[in-house]
């Protein structure tokens, strides 16, 4: 049997098996400790794997009404690189008519010149993963800003510390994911068992 929406535990074994899941001890850029490692394009690298991943999360976006009625002329927007991929295997599924993605400028999240207010569809904003939910946030007030409306929110891993709706809209995820962050080494469960540990840039 098909299986139209691939479970969470199955996703799982995808982000293991390429590497874009990793289990471990990790040190990020700003000092905090984890027992665990998001590196999502490594599961995008791999155009099969990303296309599941994507069809699956359009999936979710289809069963809304509010979404469906509205198709093709929809927007598919990422808040950054990250979620291009995401956003053009979200977009051929459903057949949207529009694709954006905002890069940080000056500090500012922004897209590129000439966007003008009033061109831009309604909006599904994705993403590869949600951590703490600025991104979304950042990239929720841009849209609004040009006079767009939110529809739809998503990305394959959601942390369970993010936010779980922005404006109303529940935001979809494949995967909900119980996130173990510590704030400093002293806290750190690896640190005492002395495993070692690996330094990640983002
Ligand atoms: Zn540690």
């Amino acid at each position: 049997m098909v299986e139209l929406i691939p479970s969470q535990d199955s996703v799982m074994q995808i982000l293991k098996k390429t590497g874009a899941f990793r289990e471990g001890h990790f040190v990020y850029p700003n000092g905090k400790h984890s027992p665990h490692y998001f590196q999502m394009p490594l599961a995008f690298r791999y155009y099969d794997t990303a296309r599941v991943l994507a069809v699956a999360l359009s999936r979710k976006f289809r069963l809304e009404k509010d979404i469906s009625s509205q198709l093709p002329k929809i927007s598919i927007i990422s808040p950054s690189s990250g979620g291009i991929p995401v956003a053009f295997g979200v977009r051929d599924a459903l057949n949207a008519e529009q694709i954006y993605w905002a890069e940080q400028e000056h500090g500012q999240r922004m897209f590129r010149q000439y966007v003008n207010q009033g061109e831009v569809n309604p909006c599904i904003v994705v993403d590869d993963i949600i951590r703490s939910g600025k991104a979304i946030e950042e990239t929720v007030a841009l849209v609004k800003s040009l006079g767009a409306k939110i529809i739809g929110c998503g990305a394959i891993v959601r942390f369970d510390s993010a936010p779980n709706e922005i404006e109303g809209v529940e935001i979809k995820s494949l995967v909900d994911y119980d996130v173990k962050i510590y704030a400093k080494a002293d806290d750190c469960v690896e640190c005492k068992d002395a495993v070692s540990a690996e330094t990640v840039r983002f």
